[in-house]
Protein backbone atom coordinates (compact mmCIF):
# COMPACT_ATOMS: atom_id res chain seq x y z
CA UNK A 1 0.00 0.00 0.00
CA UNK A 2 1.05 3.39 -0.81
CA UNK A 3 1.52 6.99 1.20
CA UNK A 4 -1.60 8.07 -0.50
CA UNK A 5 -4.10 4.81 -0.04
CA UNK A 6 -2.48 4.69 3.40
CA UNK A 7 -3.90 8.27 4.30
CA UNK A 8 -7.09 7.58 2.63
CA UNK A 9 -7.81 4.24 4.70
CA UNK A 10 -6.93 6.42 7.08
CA UNK A 11 -8.70 9.76 7.11
CA UNK A 12 -11.14 9.63 3.67
CA UNK A 13 -14.67 8.81 4.07
CA UNK A 14 -17.29 7.47 1.90
CA UNK A 15 -20.27 9.56 1.25
CA UNK A 16 -23.40 7.79 0.13
CA UNK A 17 -23.89 8.31 -3.97
CA UNK A 18 -19.91 6.89 -4.47
CA UNK A 19 -18.08 10.49 -3.05
CA UNK A 20 -15.14 9.85 -1.32
CA UNK A 21 -14.44 12.63 0.99
CA UNK A 22 -10.77 13.56 1.73
CA UNK A 23 -11.17 17.19 2.46
CA UNK A 24 -8.93 16.83 5.69
CA UNK A 25 -5.91 16.35 3.71
CA UNK A 26 -6.61 16.86 -0.37
CA UNK A 27 -9.07 19.62 -1.48
CA UNK A 28 -10.16 21.96 1.10
CA UNK A 29 -7.42 21.81 3.99
CA UNK A 30 -4.17 20.70 2.35
CA UNK A 31 -1.26 18.40 3.44
CA UNK A 32 1.36 19.96 1.88
CA UNK A 33 4.12 17.36 2.59
CA UNK A 34 1.92 14.62 1.37
CA UNK A 35 1.43 16.87 -2.18
CA UNK A 36 5.00 16.93 -1.84
CA UNK A 37 5.14 13.18 -1.41
CA UNK A 38 2.95 13.06 -4.77
CA UNK A 39 5.19 15.48 -6.84
CA UNK A 40 7.48 13.08 -6.36
CA UNK A 41 6.12 9.91 -7.40
CA UNK A 42 4.78 11.84 -10.85
CA UNK A 43 8.10 12.61 -11.20
CA UNK A 44 9.34 9.54 -11.04
CA UNK A 45 6.37 8.06 -12.86
CA UNK A 46 6.69 10.55 -15.64
CA UNK A 47 10.88 10.26 -15.96
CA UNK A 48 12.04 11.10 -19.63
CA UNK A 49 8.85 13.05 -20.72
CA UNK A 50 9.19 16.51 -22.55
CA UNK A 51 7.35 18.33 -20.11
CA UNK A 52 7.64 22.49 -20.15
CA UNK A 53 3.79 23.25 -18.18
CA UNK A 54 0.77 21.81 -16.22
CA UNK A 55 -2.55 22.06 -16.89
CA UNK A 56 -5.16 21.70 -14.31
CA UNK A 57 -8.61 22.86 -13.32
CA UNK A 58 -9.99 25.19 -10.59
CA UNK A 59 -10.60 25.03 -8.06
CA UNK A 60 -9.35 21.69 -6.06
CA UNK A 61 -6.69 20.76 -9.08
CA UNK A 62 -4.70 23.94 -8.31
CA UNK A 63 -2.74 23.15 -4.81
CA UNK A 64 -1.62 19.50 -6.14
CA UNK A 65 -0.32 20.88 -9.45
CA UNK A 66 1.40 23.65 -7.67
CA UNK A 67 3.29 20.81 -5.77
CA UNK A 68 3.83 18.57 -8.62
CA UNK A 69 5.03 21.17 -10.57
CA UNK A 70 8.47 22.51 -8.24
CA UNK A 71 9.22 18.94 -9.25
CA UNK A 72 9.16 19.71 -12.39
CA UNK A 73 10.51 22.75 -12.26
CA UNK A 74 7.29 24.30 -15.07
CA UNK A 75 5.13 26.35 -14.62
CA UNK A 76 1.15 25.69 -13.95
CA UNK A 77 -1.92 26.97 -16.06
CA UNK A 78 -5.41 26.10 -14.77
CA UNK A 79 -8.35 26.27 -16.71
CA UNK A 80 -10.87 28.57 -15.19
CA UNK A 81 -14.72 27.72 -14.61
CA UNK A 82 -16.20 31.20 -15.11
CA UNK A 83 -15.75 34.03 -17.48
CA UNK A 84 -14.52 37.37 -15.94
CA UNK A 85 -13.14 40.82 -16.52
CA UNK A 86 -9.33 39.15 -15.47
CA UNK A 87 -9.88 36.66 -18.57
CA UNK A 88 -8.97 38.98 -21.80
CA UNK A 89 -7.83 38.27 -25.67
CA UNK A 90 -8.60 35.11 -27.25
CA UNK A 91 -9.77 31.92 -25.55
CA UNK A 92 -10.15 28.68 -25.46
CA UNK A 93 -13.08 27.18 -24.44
CA UNK A 94 -14.52 23.63 -23.58
CA UNK A 95 -17.71 22.05 -22.05
CA UNK A 96 -17.52 19.76 -19.40
CA UNK A 97 -19.80 17.90 -17.07
CA UNK A 98 -18.85 18.52 -13.33
CA UNK A 99 -19.26 14.93 -10.99
CA UNK A 100 -19.76 16.77 -7.94
CA UNK A 101 -21.75 20.08 -8.91
CA UNK A 102 -24.11 17.94 -11.39
CA UNK A 103 -24.41 20.57 -13.77
CA UNK A 104 -22.29 21.71 -17.14
CA UNK A 105 -19.30 23.89 -16.77
CA UNK A 106 -17.17 25.49 -19.22
CA UNK A 107 -13.52 25.19 -18.62
CA UNK A 108 -11.46 28.24 -19.90
CA UNK A 109 -7.98 28.86 -20.58
CA UNK A 110 -6.42 32.20 -22.36
CA UNK A 111 -5.02 31.32 -25.71
CA UNK A 112 -1.39 33.34 -24.47
CA UNK A 113 -1.00 30.69 -22.24
CA UNK A 114 -1.01 27.64 -24.19
CA UNK A 115 0.07 27.00 -27.80
CA UNK A 116 1.83 24.46 -30.17
CA UNK A 117 5.05 24.32 -28.41
CA UNK A 118 3.76 22.93 -24.94
CA UNK A 119 4.35 19.76 -23.76
CA UNK A 120 1.72 19.28 -20.82
CA UNK A 121 1.37 17.05 -18.24
CA UNK A 122 -2.73 17.08 -16.99
CA UNK A 123 -2.86 16.87 -12.71
CA UNK A 124 -6.62 16.74 -10.93
CA UNK A 125 -7.37 15.24 -7.80
CA UNK A 126 -9.81 12.87 -9.11
CA UNK A 127 -11.00 11.11 -11.90
CA UNK A 128 -14.09 9.70 -12.18
CA UNK A 129 -15.93 10.24 -15.24
CA UNK A 130 -13.69 12.05 -16.96
CA UNK A 131 -15.72 14.64 -18.44
CA UNK A 132 -13.09 17.19 -16.37
CA UNK A 133 -10.42 15.52 -18.33
CA UNK A 134 -11.89 15.08 -21.61
CA UNK A 135 -12.41 18.81 -21.33
CA UNK A 136 -8.86 19.53 -20.91
CA UNK A 137 -7.24 17.06 -23.06
CA UNK A 138 -9.72 19.39 -25.62
CA UNK A 139 -8.01 22.65 -24.44
CA UNK A 140 -4.50 21.32 -25.13
CA UNK A 141 -5.68 20.02 -28.77
CA UNK A 142 -7.24 23.12 -29.72
CA UNK A 143 -4.28 24.97 -29.02
CA UNK A 144 -2.43 22.64 -30.80
CA UNK A 145 0.02 21.42 -27.69
CA UNK A 146 0.73 17.90 -26.47
CA UNK A 147 -0.51 15.63 -24.08
CA UNK A 148 2.47 14.16 -22.46
CA UNK A 149 0.80 12.64 -20.03
CA UNK A 150 -2.00 12.53 -17.09
CA UNK A 151 -1.58 12.57 -13.36
CA UNK A 152 -4.54 11.78 -10.91
CA UNK A 153 -4.14 11.79 -6.90
CA UNK A 154 -7.45 9.49 -6.57
CA UNK A 155 -8.99 7.56 -9.33
CA UNK A 156 -12.24 6.03 -8.79
CA UNK A 157 -11.73 2.99 -10.83
CA UNK A 158 -15.18 1.66 -10.88
CA UNK A 159 -16.46 4.47 -12.72
CA UNK A 160 -15.58 4.68 -16.47
CA UNK A 161 -13.10 7.88 -17.03
CA UNK A 162 -9.79 6.08 -16.11
CA UNK A 163 -10.70 3.02 -18.86
CA UNK A 164 -12.14 6.08 -21.91
CA UNK A 165 -8.84 7.81 -21.12
CA UNK A 166 -6.88 5.03 -21.21
CA UNK A 167 -8.15 3.30 -24.41
CA UNK A 168 -7.65 7.09 -25.97
CA UNK A 169 -3.66 5.95 -25.72
CA UNK A 170 -2.77 8.76 -22.75
CA UNK A 171 -0.17 7.37 -20.05
CA UNK A 172 -2.62 7.84 -17.08
CA UNK A 173 -1.09 7.65 -13.42
CA UNK A 174 -3.33 7.81 -10.48
CA UNK A 175 -2.00 7.46 -7.27
CA UNK A 176 -4.82 5.59 -5.72
CA UNK A 177 -7.20 3.77 -7.91
CA UNK A 178 -10.11 2.62 -5.51
CA UNK A 179 -11.97 -0.07 -7.49
CA UNK A 180 -15.19 -0.65 -4.64
CA UNK A 181 -16.06 1.47 -2.07
CA UNK A 182 -19.17 1.27 0.38
CA UNK A 183 -20.67 4.21 2.32
CA UNK A 184 -22.43 1.76 5.22
CA UNK A 185 -19.20 -0.35 6.08
CA UNK A 186 -16.58 2.58 4.89
CA UNK A 187 -15.27 -0.15 2.95
CA UNK A 188 -12.23 0.90 0.50
CA UNK A 189 -10.42 -1.37 -2.08
CA UNK A 190 -7.83 -0.59 -3.80
CA UNK A 191 -6.71 -1.78 -6.93
CA UNK A 192 -3.12 -3.28 -6.89
CA UNK A 193 -0.47 -1.52 -8.42
CA UNK A 194 3.51 -1.94 -9.06
P1 LIG B 1 -15.09 13.48 -13.56
O1 LIG B 1 -15.18 14.67 -14.47
O2 LIG B 1 -13.92 12.58 -13.89
O3 LIG B 1 -16.37 12.72 -13.47
O4 LIG B 1 -14.87 14.05 -12.10
C1 LIG B 1 -13.72 14.73 -11.80
C2 LIG B 1 -13.98 15.88 -10.87
O5 LIG B 1 -15.09 15.63 -9.99
C3 LIG B 1 -12.80 16.12 -9.99
O6 LIG B 1 -12.15 17.28 -10.41
C4 LIG B 1 -13.36 16.26 -8.57
O7 LIG B 1 -13.37 17.61 -8.22
C5 LIG B 1 -14.75 15.74 -8.64
N1 LIG B 1 -14.99 14.41 -8.03
C6 LIG B 1 -15.38 13.28 -8.67
N2 LIG B 1 -15.58 12.27 -7.81
C7 LIG B 1 -15.32 12.75 -6.59
C8 LIG B 1 -15.35 12.15 -5.27
O8 LIG B 1 -15.68 10.98 -5.04
N3 LIG B 1 -14.97 12.95 -4.26
C9 LIG B 1 -14.59 14.24 -4.43
N4 LIG B 1 -14.23 14.92 -3.36
N5 LIG B 1 -14.56 14.84 -5.66
C10 LIG B 1 -14.92 14.10 -6.72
Amino acid sequence: MNFLEERILKDGIVKEGNVLKVDSFLNHQMDIELFNEMGKEFKKRFEGKNINKILTVEASGIGIACIVAQHFGVPVVFAKKTQSINLDGEMYVAEVESFTHKCKNQVIVAQKFLNENDHILLIDDFLANGCALQGLIQLVQSAGATVEGIGIAIEKGFQPGGRMIRNLGYQLESLAIVDDMEWKTGKIVFREQN
